[in-house]
């Protein structure tokens, strides 16, 4: 016998997986250079130099029975003093080392502050939808109730009315994601700063805390000087949940943090539940090798100019041509309004007439659109604007 729940979810198919699965089989019948794959958000850009360096200095200078033993259950102190000690410079709100605890990127973060956060049955995470769709097994898996939030549908900004109105004595976070995926769209300091009073307010008027869960793995993901507010700084009560993945090009190394800053209330006790939830669910000692580089490259930042590159040529494009698009301001996403709001079957439609893959929204829970992820080759994109073309006239 085994557990339904999860017999369930493992078989569950994957609207995002079969898309990337279905390229690859078809990449092996028609040639890849036929297969136009939006679907996955793999970085396309290599990690940045000082990154790759410092991972080949650690396994030639450092005795291999560290490089491949285990670390601190949260990390090396050296990693977490020297990422402290970056962020300290960068955000202008002193975090400590011991405020950090390593991860197997942000999805150990997530399911770490979820079930840390998670009190009773009762407990609710809110997200804004379009959201990750993983946030959903996160918190159901911890026993708790996710709670669907539609974001303004014009802007992708947080809707605060709608958001009041869903937020009750039981929940214990909301969970945001900037810049987001799937829309691209950036919270604003204006959004960000009527969040945090609306969840002062709300604070006050249950009587316990509702945190801000900072899903955070595309911070430095952004075009044009879009300003990403460190939320912190705007809300006390924040938990950060970062991640490596997409900010060095780095998903296999499965590398990040939780960051609890002093100005959360009960820090002590919210950094010991992090940890302890992190240890229930074998979360612990992330990845020692890619922990030793860090510390020696803790202030490396991607170079974005292919993504920018690709951002810019697909919205002027697929605008061009008629699509609606999301202005895209952060992350490697751009989100397209389906013309006659049928997001499956304009996915379908593309998948089997054109060989063009595209994820409909409804996968993110807000159907109507399609997320394309451009961290591509530039030149996938170029081969494959006839093809939009050709399904932007079928809805004429
Ligand atoms: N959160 C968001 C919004 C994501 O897009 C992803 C990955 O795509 C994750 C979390 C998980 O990232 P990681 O690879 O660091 O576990």
């Amino acid at each position: 016998m085994v557990n339904p729940t999860y017999e369930k979810l493992g078989s569950a198919p994957s609207m995002i997986r079969e898309l990337f699965a279905y390229g690859l089989r078809r990449s092996a019948e028609v040639g890849p250079e036929n297969v136009f794959d939006y679907s996955l958000g793999n970085p396309s850009i290599p990690a940045p130099q000082p990154v790759q360096q410092a991972l080949l200095d650690v396994l030639h200078d450092t005795d291999p029975i560290q490089v491949h033993g285990y670390s601190m259950a949260g990390g090396f102190d050296g990693t977490r003093r020297a990422v402290a000690e970056d962020l300290t410079h960068r955000f202008g709100m002193t975090i400590r080392p011991e405020e950090l605890f390593f991860t197997c990127g942000a999805a150990a973060a997530l399911i770490s502050v979820i079930r840390a956060l998670t009190v009773s049955p009762d407990s609710e995470f809110v997200a804004i939808a379009p959201y990750f769709p993983e946030y959903l097994p996160f918190v159901e898996s911890n026993g708790g109730k996710l709670v669907s939030v539609p974001a303004d549908l014009d802007t992708f900004q947080i809707s605060l009315d709608i958001l009041e109105a869903h937020l009750t004595s039981h929940t214990q976070a909301v969970l945001v994601n900037s810049p987001n995926n799937p829309t691209g769209v950036v919270y604003s300091r204006q959004t960000l700063e009527g969040l945090a009073e609306l969840l002062r307010r709300k604070s006050t008027q249950f009587g316990h805390p509702i945190y801000l869960i900072a899903d955070e793995p595309y911070r430095e993901l952004v075009y044009d000087g879009v300003e990403v507010p460190f939320l912190p700084t705007i809300y006390p009560n924040t938990l950060v949940c970062y991640s490596y993945s997409k900010s060095l090009s780095l998903p296999g190394e499965r590398i990040g943090y939780v960051c609890v800053p002093s100005c959360v209330e009960g820090q002590a006790d919210v950094l010991h539940a992090v940890a302890g939830a992190a240890r229930s669910s074998g979360h612990v000692c992330p990845p020692t090798l890619v922990q030793l580089a860090l510390q020696r490259c803790a202030d490396a930042r991607p170079d974005l100019a292919a993504y920018d590159a690709n951002r810019r040529l697909l919205y002027r494009e697929l605008t061009q041509m008629g699509y609606e698009c999301i202005p895209p301001q952060g992350a490697f996403y751009i989100f397209v309004r389906v013309p006659d709001g049928d997001d499956v079957a304009f996915s379908q439609r593309a998948k089997l007439e054109h060989d063009l893959l595209v994820v409909p929204s409804t996968a993110f829970h807000c159907p109507g659109f399609l997320r394309l992820s451009y961290c591509v080759s530039h030149d996938m994109i170029l081969r494959s604007l006839p093809a939009f073309r050709a399904i932007r006239e079928k809805y004429q």
